[in-house]
């Protein structure tokens, strides 16, 4: 994802972030998109969900896809379904790194708004 004067990636979520009024002062420093974001904080788990889907990808080789969920079984075991969240912003940050793409009905779509079951693919 290209970044630009108004436009950059929140470093946790993963989510377009547009310029506004009121960072306008900070704009430079800003890093996460939200209150959510600042509140909940980058975490080493974060730094780790997006190695193993890198990991993952990688192993299930170009063009094909991942569901998140595999990531969340294989990481989490039986509490996987409260953990899909922190893996789909693992996934847009490494859409933002240009390292994979989120695809929708075999669509790649925009990362910052899909809503709904995603797949994720590798991207060389
Ligand atoms: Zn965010």
């Amino acid at each position: 994802m290209k970044e630009d004067k108004f436009c950059k990636v929140c470093g946790l979520c993963g989510r377009r972030m547009e310029w506004r009024k009121a960072w306008a002062d900070c704009w430079e420093k800003v890093a996460l998109c939200s209150v959510g974001c600042r509140k909940r904080g980058l975490r080493r788990e974060d730094h780790e969900l997006e190695e193993a889907l890198l990991n993952l990808l990688q192993k299930r080789g170009p063009a094909k896809t991942i569901c998140p969920s595999e990531l969340a079984r294989q990481h989490y075991g039986e509490e996987w379904r409260s953990k899909m969240e922190p893996i789909r912003m693992a996934a847009r940050r490494l859409v933002a790194k240009g390292n994979a793409e989120i695809l929708q009905k075999n669509q790649v779509v925009d990362a910052s708004t899909a809503k709904g079951p995603i797949r994720i693919r590798g991207k060389v």
